[in-house]
């Protein structure tokens, strides 16, 4: 478990033992605030607990006053090139600051940004990807040693100027890289690693290789905060990473889906009985605020006796199809036989009650 000392972003902690934060980046135009804070919000609901605002310029800038009133979540501006609009968004009550420091100008433009973080007390996350290191380090071959190189000297100069509110991230598009980019630095310093593969791609192939690269990290203890980044909605990124999360028992969403693959002895529509019952569970977490689980309803639908009642029995609510029928068990215990017609709303039935109860 790679130890890291706390920072508080906003009302989040991460860092330090606390669960894994889930963030994401709205993909708005950041001076529509309007759209940008309907997104937010939507995101809000499926539990993103940190949220990231591109600033191209002062008018997204002043915008982060309005947004701050209006959400619920810590607010990260994500500044490249222009210092100004870092200091902006910090004095505007951004509750952290993402930079490239390569890209800020010079040690003048960065110290200035750093004061203004450390004078509202925000961290600043130190935030290197592959396709943006500093050109001075163009004569060094490996990728991974760029990304220390780099980390390293901005860490020393954070320190010097007297900062220690650091959140690191070191994102390649390749996932090797990364995983061996982030095993060296946690091995050098305690500031809170923030996980990603930058670039990932669409969903798919971006899922895979996202939950690869952050999935064998946080295995190992490492990482603090986990972004998805896919060619997508936001809130797909969100979703997955809960989903990363939960299969490695870090955090729990309200339900886990355990399903058979099919074959010729389903005599149901199981597929779309399963596509059918986990919208409906992802529309009951957003409206009714489901977030915080200790460990999720386990849902088992089985397309027929080979496994289906093995399976069925050793979970929450557990359906084991047969011929136009499915056996519906209640925590290892047969209730009653019902039609494929009305699983997922009886399995709804039963999820509500104990969610209400657990
Ligand atoms: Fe096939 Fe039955 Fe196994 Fe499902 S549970 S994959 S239907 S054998």
């Amino acid at each position: 478990m790679h130890k890291t000392k706390p920072v508080k972003i906003g009302s989040v902690t991460i860092g330090n033992g606390n669960p894994v934060a889930v963030q994401s980046m709205t993909k708005t135009d950041s001076r529509d605030l309007k759209s940008t804070l309907a997104q937010i919000r939507r995101l809000e609901e499926l539990g993103c607990e940190i949220i990231r605002v591109s600033i191209p310029d002062t008018l997204a800038a002043e915008n982060i006053k309005s947004l701050k009133k209006q959400i619920h979540i810590p607010l990260v501006a994500d500044i490249h090139y222009d210092y100004r609009l870092a200091v902006q968004s910090i004095n505007n009550g951004a509750d952290k600051i993402r930079i490239n420091p390569g890209n800020i100008g010079s040690n003048e433009k960065l110290k200035l940004v750093v004061n203004a973080a450390k004078n509202r007390n925000i961290p600043i996350r130190i935030g290197l990807n592959s396709g943006s290191l500093p050109k001075s380090l163009n004569s060094i071959k490996s990728q991974e040693t760029k990304f220390i190189k780099s980390a390293i000297d901005y860490i020393r100069l954070f320190e010097s100027w007297d900062f220690d509110k650091t959140v690191i991230s070191l994102k390649s598009t390749d996932v090797n890289t990364t995983i061996s980019a982030y095993r060296a630095i946690s091995k050098i310093t305690r500031y809170p690693l923030h996980l990603g593969i930058t670039e990932s791609g669409p969903p798919g192939y971006g899922t895979v290789k996202s939950s690869i690269g952050i999935g064998i990290l946080l295995n190992e203890g490492i990482g603090d905060t986990i972004r998805v980044s896919l060619t997508s909605e936001p809130e797909e990124e969100v979703k997955t990473a809960y989903q990363i999360l939960q299969v490695l028992n870090l955090r729990s969403l309200p339900y886990e889906i355990i399903s058979c693959p099919t074959c010729s002895r389903c005599k149901t529509q199981l597929v779309d009985i399963v596509k059918k019952l986990e919208s409906e569970l992802q529309k009951r977490i957003a409206v009714k605020k489901i977030k915080k689980y200790n460990k999720p309803v386990k849902i088992a639908v089985m397309g027929c006796v080979v496994n289906g009642p093995g399976e069925a029995k050793h979970v929450d609510i557990g359906i084991a199809g047969g011929t136009n029928t499915g056996l519906l068990f209640m925590r290892g215990k047969p209730i009653k036989k019902i039609p494929p017609s009305r699983w997922v709303e009886e399995i709804l039935n039963q999820f509500d009650k104990l969610v209400c109860h657990t």
